[in-house]
């Protein structure tokens, strides 16, 4: 029914089998759509009669050409990452795409961070991690698309360094980027209907998202990238759901002997390979079962029992996940051993440990934050 449709509203060609990506198009809708000999993909429909707009993924091909665009025109770019995802949601070579232009750092779902870590430490931790990757930005937001913390704020700021000229928003898919700019969209609009407009970007088959800011400049909304290295993208739409942190994390305090292991599910494990007897505390999901066994029975444990007593994700899902891969640290201070996207653990200094992610899953280490 769907071949070769395209929707009016943004051109994309239609499909009614994969929700997150452009075209997409539920097949009810698609059938009532055809009566009336007009179809709109589910993006274009929402923002059409709700001024809601979704998230949406692209290929590095039609994302590479919206960057080129942007590197072309004066803008304030706006970076949104997820703080509890930082690799993760890094789009790799930006730097070369923003030219000279500046660029706003936000740092979406702040909800999520225990109140006890400073503000001010994950800021210091996200500048460091920017200038790794070659980008300074001109200022550092934290935000809660969810809870709308800081948005006016970040609406402030934009207004400050924009300096009269348009704002691209850009960021890599799941960083809470659609949910933001909802945000920003209620702020800036108000009640009032149908103030957003979409026009084509030139070169791709999507539509982009302007909210008007005044009669020359817009807050142009881009599309998100696919991550092939995100932890989102071995799992389950439900079982990323589950392991996403909705609230505040509750700190997981473990005492552990050496050759000890902790299993994160079946998508992480953290080993315990040398040091004294000590106090390890975890940062995941509160609701995610943690495992613990000893180090010399780990692997075989994790071979007989991952997806079954060691969920999410559950069997059949597994074969999506790349086995895990062992990264060492010996620590000199208290640190973080991080797994993208998925949550950390906090080590004493002088200790030896092991965290295995799925391939291609970043882990880093940082400070301890707390
Ligand atoms: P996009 O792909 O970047 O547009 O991301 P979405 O806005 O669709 O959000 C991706 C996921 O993150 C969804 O499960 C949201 O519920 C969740 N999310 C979005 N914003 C926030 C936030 O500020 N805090 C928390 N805790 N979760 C969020």
């Amino acid at each position: 029914l769907a071949d070769g449709l395209k929707c009016i509203g943004c051109g994309a060609t239609i499909q009614t089998t994969e929700p997150n990506e452009i075209g997409y198009t539920p097949m009810s809708a698609l059938i009532k759509g055809f009566d009336q000999e007009e179809v709109l993909c589910q993006r274009c429909f929402r923002l059409r009669h709700y001024n809601e707009i979704q998230p949406v993924s692209l290929t590095d091909d039609d994302f590479r050409r919206l960057l080129n665009q942007i590197s072309e025109t004066k803008a304030l770019v706006v970076y949104v990452m997820d703080v509890f995802d930082f690799s993760g949601s890094m789009i790799p070579g930006l730097h070369r795409f923003v030219g000279s232009n500046p660029i706003l750092l936000v740092g979406n779902k702040v909800d999520v961070l225990p109140h006890s870590i400073r503000r001010s430490k994950v800021k210091d931790w996200m500048r460091q991690q920017a200038n790794i990757a070659g980008l300074r930005p001109i200022d550092i937001m934290l935000t809660s698309g969810k809870n709308g913390d800081e948005v006016s704020t970040l609406l402030d700021k934009i207004e400050q360094y924009r300096n009269g000229q348009s704002v691209y928003v850009v960021g890599v898919t799941n960083v809470g980027k659609s949910t933001l700019i909802n945000q920003i969209i209620k702020d800036v609009t108000g009640d009032q209907q149908d103030v957003i407009t979409t026009s084509r970007f030139p070169g791709t088959t999507l539509d982009r998202i302007e909210i008007p800011l005044d009669d020359s400049s817009d807050i142009i909304d881009t599309p998100g990238i696919i991550h092939a290295d995100q932890m989102a993208h071995f799992l389950s739409a439900k079982d990323l759901k589950y392991v996403s942190p909705q609230k505040e994390l509750k700190p997981r305090t473990y005492q552990l002997n050496s050759e000890q292991t902790l299993f994160f599910g079946a998508m992480a494990r953290f080993d315990y390979v040398q040091g004294p007897k000590t106090g390890i505390t975890a940062y995941f999901e509160n609701n995610l079962q943690i495992h613990r066994t000893k180090l010399e029975k780990a692997t075989a444990f994790y071979e007989k029992h991952a997806g079954t007593l060691l969920t999410p994700p559950n069997d059949k899902d597994m074969a999506k996940m790349p086995p895990l891969r062992r990264h060492e640290f010996k620590t000199t201070m208290k640190t973080d051993i991080v797994v993208d996207g998925l949550g950390w653990v906090t080590v004493p200094a002088n200790v030896v440990v092991a965290a295995w992610a799925p391939e291609g899953v970043s882990v880093l280490t940082r400070k301890a934050m707390i």
